[in-house]
């Protein structure tokens, strides 16, 4: 694989840009990328762009620099999308329909071809950020950079639990742990620490969750109205539905919440028996086989009836 640099040659002017509401593999891989970059690259202008980062992410060197304002008009030589289509870059996708050259880096199964001139699209990548780490090179890489890119790891690999932990990532792994930052510190911080609203959202979530299809299916709703009473942001919903997953016997897991009269935003997770992916996309969204999401329009009835028939389908296959 052609490392990034080589990809960026006699350039002047490079955005990075993930997906809307960004996770941790989101952030950590661009401004792994970002923080290299400007390292490699001390000529060139070098911007990322994200919604803002949850708080957590502080610890991430840089991040005060993230640009979350596109309302200006640049035309970038390249133009970087990272974890991400195009279509799902929010406001910043303008700057890559406009770039002279785009990249696209990404670990999507439900993004197979990839939406750049150049693609570096791999779904046996556990996260965005170890697909990061094969583009660099290695005797740039400082310990802030290696954190960023850890960080992402961590989050999409749920600590690397998940099954898209390979032996490879766990290589990787390894080998950024080495440049000595205070990794257990982080895991807490960024991965398990919730603050108390968090929790007890996430305790109403599960007192409320409704099982269907023999227990096969777990399901959770969060309204707007409980989101206000709790004051918490979609931000402090992450993590509900993996809880969810984790109940004896389901095999998909699904957990939404209101983000308008007639729209749910969806959360998908299975044990392995159902596609998440494949039932995503079928509603316009995407994600990994165990992991996806969408938006829905309608009651969350109609959401949980049309989403519960595509999963049934699946598992009587
Ligand atoms: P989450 O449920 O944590 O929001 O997302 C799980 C996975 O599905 C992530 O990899 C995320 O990028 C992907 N995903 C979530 N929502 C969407 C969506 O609306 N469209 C696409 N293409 N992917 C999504
Ligand atoms: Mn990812």
């Amino acid at each position: 694989m052609k490392k990034i640099l080589e990809e960026l040659k006699a350039t002047d002017r490079i955005a990075i840009s993930g997906h809307v509401r960004p996770d941790g593999d989101c952030i950590g891989s661009c401004m792994g990328l970002f923080l290299y970059l400007k390292k490699a690259l001390p000529g060139a202008e070098v911007e990322v762009y994200l919604e803002k980062p949850a708080d957590i992410f502080s610890c991430i060197k840089g991040i005060e620099h993230v640009k979350t304002d596109c309302s200006a008009d640049i035309c970038y030589d390249v133009c970087i999308a990272v974890d991400t289509v195009s279509s799902r870059m929010g406001d910043a996708e303008k700057y890559f329909n406009t770039a002279k050259k785009t990249i696209n880096i990404d670990h999507h199964i439900s993004n197979a071809s990839g939406c750049g001139m150049v693609n570096y699209v791999n779904p046996q990548a556990s996260s965005a950020s170890e697909l990061v780490y094969e583009l660099l090179e290695e005797e740039l890489i400082d310990e802030p950079i290696a954190k960023a890119i850890y960080i992402g790891m961590v989050h999409d690999t749920g600590v690397f639990q998940y099954s898209n932990t390979t032996p490879h990532t766990l290589e990787v792994a390894a080998k950024l742990i080495s440049y000595g930052f205070d990794f257990s510190g982080l895991i807490d911080e960024t991965f398990y620490e919730k603050t108390y609203v968090q929790n007890q959202i996430l305790g109403r979530a599960l007192l409320e969750s409704i099982v269907f299809m023999d227990g096969k299916c777990i399901f959770s709703a969060i309204d707007k109205k409980t989101m206000d009473f709790y004051k918490v942001v979609p931000k402090d919903l992450d993590g509900i539905v993996s809880q969810l997953r984790t109940t004896r016997g389901v095999e998909c897991a699904i957990f939404m919440y209101q983000t308008g009269q007639q729209e749910y935003k969806v959360s998908l997770r299975s044990n392995g028996r159902v596609d998440v992916a494949k039932v995503a996309s079928y509603f316009g969204g995407g994600g990994h086989v165990r992991a996806a999401g969408c938006t829905m329009q309608g009651t969350y009835h109609d959401c949980i009836n049309n989403l519960s028939l595509q999963i049934e389908r699946q598992l009587e296959a």
